[in-house]
């Protein structure tokens, strides 16, 4: 039997074709020389990696190496690997002989298969919903023969509530992983490598509270259903200062180290509605998260074109400011923003919304290079590789694809955040005001955005609305020179 050559995105049982196939896992410094990640993200990469080398036992050869390259040169006998995860990956190791490239897996949609779908579509858009759709069919997941369970595809409406009127959901607090000597070591080498000025890293270490191996992560998904599950889906987009977790699942990490695979998860959520556990509106907004926009993000990654990256429809060209990109929250008077910059720096992590509608939006608002923004994302978060962030930031989250994934720029101002958060009462600045001392940086940056994109989007019948409403701002030329003056100084 070859010798599985294993990412360290690949480390769940299902990337070896039997138990006892030997294995390879190259730990590569210069990953880490070339960029600065969170601390945190680091750490689990390796302890995840680590930690499944320890599990093979002899059956892995584990190689400390400067580069994947040089790392093969330590390795005889032929290789198989399943197709990686990133565009660099997928040349790199189509590139290299003796090397066999195999099917990709740990989605729920094969390549192939969504190449057939988006094909039937014609020129037709690529919709979430209609994939989404498809896809449980296809995995026959929530389906009561040929239709929905509980009678609709989709509950979003239920799930767009905002917080309740207390500091936290009153939901359990996430299974936490114990640290071990792994861990341990990680730490220590870590250490090391900055103290020795080789890497360096942005964020607060702290303990590892993300699954590293798949025990943890079944231990985690069960937590997750039997605890949580059943209070997700109503506030899944709803911010509490007090409450990072709320009831969100955790499993992205694991889910993107390659340690559970989705339908396994999905499962497992199903089960519950059918135990009657888990009311549909939540089973149904973790399960869409899950086998619809999961893979729906990978298949674009692939399907688009590779100048996707690049795309830069508003022409963006502003640079990443040094508070932002480093977490500085103390310098960040905007309590959401402040409060979200804090929170990832203490995790390497924050939910899907703050995500979007704080970080996403403010760095959209301000005009800043999406190259810059997707990189950033993908260094901060513990769930962050290129394939998820290459869609979800240039498609999603700063509009530079023009339409292909949003049919309109996730910009929000004040009043979004005041709706879906507790931030806004504890502020130095009003939601409500947009020019003066107290104007809020969100409320007089969506205005200042949209009068800057204006003839960019003017023919989106979505945004005609709210640029009706610019043209009646009495206030205009005021909130612009203002919003100028701020530029990318912290709020
Ligand atoms: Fe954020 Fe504006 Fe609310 Fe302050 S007032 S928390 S800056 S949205």
């Amino acid at each position: 039997m070859d010798t599985r050559w294993l990412f360290g995105d690949q480390l769940g049982r299902h990337f070896l074709d039997a138990a006892d196939q030997p294995a390879l896992l190259i730990e590569s410094r210069a990953v880490f020389r070339r960029r600065r990640f969170h601390r945190q993200k680091a750490h689990l990469v390796l302890s995840a990696m680590r930690h499944r080398a320890a599990e093979l036992g002899e059956q892995c050869t584990y190689v400390r190496a400067d580069t994947y390259r040089a790392g093969l040169e330590q390795v005889d006998g032929p290789l198989s690997v399943c197709h990686p995860t990133s565009h660099a990956a997928f040349d790199f190791v189509s590139g290299l002989d003796g090397v066999e490239v195999l099917p990709a897996r740990g989605y729920a949609t094969s390549l192939e298969d969504f190449a057939a779908w988006a094909g039937d579509r014609g020129d037709k858009r690529l919709l979430l919903e209609n994939f989404y759709r498809e896809a449980r069919r296809r995995h026959d997941v929530l389906m009561d023969g040929a239709e929905p369970a509980g009678g609709r595809w989709n509950f979003d409406a239920d799930n767009r509530e905002p917080p309740p009127k207390q500091a936290t959901l009153g939901v359990d607090e996430p299974w936490w992983p114990s640290e071990d000597e792994i861990d341990d070591e990680v730490r220590h080498d870590l250490d090391r490598w900055a103290a020795d000025g080789d890497v360096a890293f942005v964020g607060e270490d702290g303990p590892r509270r993300f699954a590293a191996t798949r025990t943890e992560a079944l231990h985690v998904l069960r937590d997750f259903v039997a605890h949580r599950l059943p209070e997700f889906g109503r506030h899944e987009d709803a911010i509490l200062d007090a409450d990072s977790w709320m009831a969100h699942s955790l499993l992205s990490a694991p889910l993107n180290l390659g340690l559970l695979d989705p339908l396994e998860v999905v499962g497992r959520a199903e089960q519950a509605y059918r135990d009657g556990d888990v009311p549909i509106a939540s089973a149904e907004g973790f399960v869409r998260q899950v086998i619809g926009w999961r893979d729906y993000v990978w298949h674009l990654y692939w399907q688009q074109p590779r100048s996707y990256r690049h795309r830069n429809a508003l022409d963006a060209t502003g640079r990443l400011p040094k508070w932002f990109a480093e977490l500085d929250h103390g310098s960040v008077d905007a309590a959401c923003l402040s409060a979200t910059l804090r929170d990832l720096s203490r995790h390497g992590w924050v939910h899907h919304i703050p995500r979007l509608m704080v970080l996403g939006n403010y760095a959209m608002q301000r005009g800043w290079r999406p190259t810059q923004v997707t990189d950033w994302f993908h260094r901060m978060f513990v769930d962050g590789y290129d394939w998820v962030m290459v869609p979800n930031v240039v498609g999603m989250s700063q509009y530079a694809d023009g339409g292909v994934m949003a049919t309109k720029p996730y910009a929000g101002g004040g009043a979004y955040i005041d709706r879906m958060s507790d931030y806004c009462g504890g502020c130095r600045y009003d939601p409500k005001v947009r020019v003066g001392d107290d104007a809020c940086p969100f409320t007089a940056g969506y205005w200042a955005f949209l009068h800057r994109n204006r003839e960019r989007l003017e023919g989106n019948q979505r945004i005609a609305q709210p640029l009706r409403g610019l043209d009646r701002l009495k206030d205009l030329d005021a909130l612009v020179e203002q919003e100028d003056e701020r530029g990318s100084r912290a709020p």
